[in-house]
C-alpha cells in the first residue's frame, strides 16, 4: 500500500523535501516542476512511511486504501499514470533527500557579521507569506508585515472556495509567522494611500510588494457594464465575506441560469458553489449572506463558455475531475460544434479533455429557461459549451456565438472568469500591457530596495504553492543585493515607522488584534458547528481586534 497525492495538492513541494526515497515528482529542481497540475507519488518507489502526508500543508496526501472513503478515488491511478513510460528515477541513497531550489546566486544565509536587515512585506497572502517565511527561516531579517485589510490572509482567506477547507489550511502554516519575534504587523494600512511607497522605503532596507492582482480582465463586448454582468472574482469575494463586497451583490433568486465565461479554476469554483447543495456548504466558513442566497437560489444550470476546445481547458485536471463527481449535478457537453466531442474522444488517457468522456453529450436547445433534468425537479447541471464566446450582454440574457450561428441564452447573471489583472501601486513602475511591475529576478526596475513577488510579479497564474519558488527567487535576489551593498540605508527606525503608521491610521490591527479576530470568528462558528463565521465588515473586524482576551483569574 502506498500514498497518493489528491485534488487539493498545492504544489509547494513541502512533501518533496521530507520524502526519504525521492518518490515525489516533479521536484523543484526538475524541468517539469511548475508545469504539471499537481505533484505525484511514484507507487513503485513509495515505502509507505507517511512522512509526506505528515508534512503536507493542505492534507492532500492519503494512503491509497483511504482514497475512496475521502471521495478521492482514482488518484492512485492518476499518481501512477504520471510515471508510466518514464525512466525510473534514481533511488535515494540514505535519507532524507534534501532538494535545493535551483542554484541560488549566493548562500541563502547572510554572513554571521552582517547586521540584520529590516524588510517590509506588503500583502499577507501566499506570495507575501512565503517571502516572509523564507526571510525569517534563513536570515536574521526583521520583517514588517503590512496589509490593506484589517485581517491577514489575502487569497487564502478571500480566494479559496469554502468547499476546499483543506486548501484553506495552508493559512495555518503562514499564521505561525504572524507571531514570530522578528515580525511587526500592521493590518489595515494601505500603501499608496495611508503611507507612500517612499515613506515605507525610508524606514526599511528593502520592501517586497506582494499585492497580487486585485483587478479583473474585461470581455470587451457590449453590455458588459450591465448590473447582471460581474467578475467571477467578485462572486468569490462575496461568498468568502470580503468586507468590500456588499452582501446583496448578487441575487440568485430570480434566475435559473448563470453563464460563466472562461474555464479556469476560478470559473469552476464559481460553477461548483452555485450548484452545490447548500446543506453541504452549511458546515463550511462560507459567508452567511451567501449561504442564505444559495438556499433561496433558483439557479439550476451553470453554463461554462469556452472560446476554444476541450483540449485547451484552462482549469487543472483535479478540479475538472471533482466537477464531474458533484452529487446531484449532471455534467453536460453541448454538442453544438462537432469539434468538441471529437476532441474529447481523441484525447489521450492522461489529457484533461479525456475526463469529459463521463459527461453527457447533448445538443442543447438554448432559448428559454433551462429544461428540467431527467432526475426531476431540483436537479442541477453544469454545461460546457466549447468554441463559443459572448457577443453581447443584454438585460437578463446573453448572446453567444455558435457553430450554427449566434444563440441567445436567458441568464440573469453573467460572470466574467477571464482572469485577474494587477493594478498599479502609486510610486512604482507598472507595465500596462501585462498588469505587472517590471522586474529582474524580483528586483523592481529603477527602484533600489524594491522587490515584487507573486501575481504582481509574474501575472495572475499559478495556484498557492507556485508562490513558494517565486518567493525563493525574489528573496535570493534581495539577499544578494544586501550582501553586495546595493540596498539603500533606511533613514527611519522601526519605531519611527510604527509612530508614522499610527498617526496616519487610527485603527491599525497588530498580531494581538489578529489573534482576537481569529478567536471571535472561531467562537461564532462553534455555536453552529462551523470552523468559523467570518466577520464581514471592516468595523466588525476592527472591533473584534480591539476586544482583548478576558484576564485569567
Ligand atoms: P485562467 O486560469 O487564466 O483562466 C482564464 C480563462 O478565461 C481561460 O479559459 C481563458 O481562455 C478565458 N478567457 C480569457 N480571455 C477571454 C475572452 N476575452 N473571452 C473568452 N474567454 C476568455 O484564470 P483564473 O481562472 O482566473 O485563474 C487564475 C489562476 O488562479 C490560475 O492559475 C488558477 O489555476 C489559479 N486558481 C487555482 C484554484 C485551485 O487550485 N482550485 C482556484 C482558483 C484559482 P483561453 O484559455 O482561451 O485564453
Amino acid at each position: 500500500m502506498t500514498y497518493a497525492i489528491t485534488q487539493t495538492c498545492c504544489n509547494d513541494a513541502t512533501c518533496v523535501a521530507v520524502c526519504p526515497v525521492n518518490c515525489i515528482h516533479p521536484t523543484p529542481d526538475e524541468p517539469d516542476f511548475g508545469r504539471t497540475d499537481m505533484l505525484y507519488v511514484d507507487p513503485a518507489a513509495c515505502i509507505d512511511c507517511g512522512a509526506c502526508a505528515d508534512a503536507c500543508p493542505v492534507d492532500a496526501i492519503l494512503p491509497a486504501d483511504a482514497l475512496a472513503a475521502a471521495g478521492q478515488e482514482g488518484y492512485a491511478e492518476i499518481n501512477a499514470a504520471f510515471y508510466e513510460g518514464r525512466a525510473p528515477r534514481p533511488a535515494a541513497e540514505g535519507g532524507p533527500v534534501l532538494h535545493s531550489w535551483g542554484a541560488p546566486s549566493f548562500a541563502r544565509t547572510l554572513p554571521a557579521d552582517f547586521a540584520p536587515i529590516r524588510v517590509a512585506v506588503v500583502g499577507t497572502g501566499p506570495a507575501g507569506m512565503y517571502a516572509a517565511e523564507d526571510l525569517l527561516l534563513h536570515t536574521g531579517a526583521e520583517v514588517t508585515l503590512i496589509d490593506r485589510l484589517p485581517v491577514a490572509g489575502g487569497l487564502v482567506r478571500y480566494g479559496v472556495a469554502p468547499d476546499h477547507p483543506a486548501t484553506r489550511r495552508i493559512g495555518d502554516t503562514f499564521a505561525r509567522f504572524h507571531t514570530h519575534p522578528r515580525v511587526r504587523m500592521y493590518l489595515g494600512v494601505d500603501v499608496g494611500t495611508d503611507i507612500t511607497a517612499s515613506e515605507l522605503a525610508a524606514h526599511h532596507d528593502a520592501v517586497v510588494y506582494a499585492v497580487g492582482a486585485a483587478g479583473d480582465r474585461r470581455l470587451g463586448v457590449p453590455g458588459e457594464e450591465l448590473p447582471g454582468c460581474v467578475p467571477a472574482a467578485g462572486l468569490v469575494a462575496w461568498y468568502n465575506a470580503h468586507p468590500e463586497v456588499a452582501p446583496d451583490m448578487v441575487d440568485l433568486s430570480g434566475t435559473e441560469r448563470v453563464v460563466v465565461v472562461g474555464t479556469g479554476n476560478v470559473a469552476l469554483d464559481a460553477a461548483r458553489v452555485l450548484v452545490a447543495d447548500p446543506d453541504a456548504l452549511a458546515s463550511t466558513d462560507i459567508a452567511d449572506h451567501a449561504l442564505s442566497a444559495l438556499r433561496n437560489s433558483a439557479v439550476r444550470e451553470v453554463v461554462l463558455l469556452a472560446r476554444r476546445g476541450p483540449e485547451d481547458l484552462a482549469c487543472t485536471a483535479p478540479e475538472l475531475l471533482a466537477l464531474g463527481r458533484l452529487p446531484g449535478v449532471r455534467l453536460v457537453v453541448d454538442d453544438h460544434d462537432p469539434r468538441a466531442w471529437a476532441a474529447i474522444e481523441a484525447a489521450a488517457p492522461g489529457d484533461k479533455a479525456a475526463l469529459l468522456r463521463t459527461a453527457e453529450r447533448e445538443r442543447v436547445d438554448w432559448p428559454g429557461t433551462p429544461r428540467p433534468g431527467s432526475g426531476g425537479t431540483g436537479e442541477r447541471r453544469i454545461v460546457f459549451r466549447f468554441h463559443s464566446s459572448p457577443e453581447e450582454i443584454l438585460p437578463g440574457a446573453v448572446r453567444v456565438t455558435g457553430a450554427a450561428g449566434p444563440v441567445g441564452m436567458a441568464a440573469g447573471l453573467v460572470l466574467r472568469a477571464v482572469g485577474y489583472r494587477g493594478l498599479p501601486v502609486a510610486g512604482l513602475p507598472f507595465d500596462e500591457a501585462t498588469g505587472t511591475v517590471p522586474h529582474r529576478g524580483g528586483r523592481i526596475e529603477k527602484t533600489p530596495g524594491g522587490y515584487v513577488v507573486g501575481w504582481i510579479k509574474r501575472g495572475p497564474s499559478g495556484g498557492i504553492g507556485a508562490n513558494r519558488a517565486c518567493a525563493a527567487e525574489t528573496v535570493s535576489t534581495l539577499l544578494a543585493d544586501a550582501v553586495g551593498g546595493a540596498l539603500p540605508s533606511p533613514s527611519g527606525s522601526a519605531r519611527a515607522f510604527g509612530r508614522l503608521v499610527r498617526r496616519r491610521v487610527g485603527q491599525v490591527v497588530d498580531a494581538r488584534g489578529l489573534a482576537a479576530i481569529e478567536r471571535a470568528e472561531r467562537a461564532r462558528g462553534e455555536a453552529s458547528g462551523r470552523p468559523r463565521v467570518k466577520l464581514g465588515t471592516v468595523p466588525e473586524l476592527v472591533a473584534a481586534a480591539r476586544s482583548r482576551r478576558p484576564r485569567a483569574r
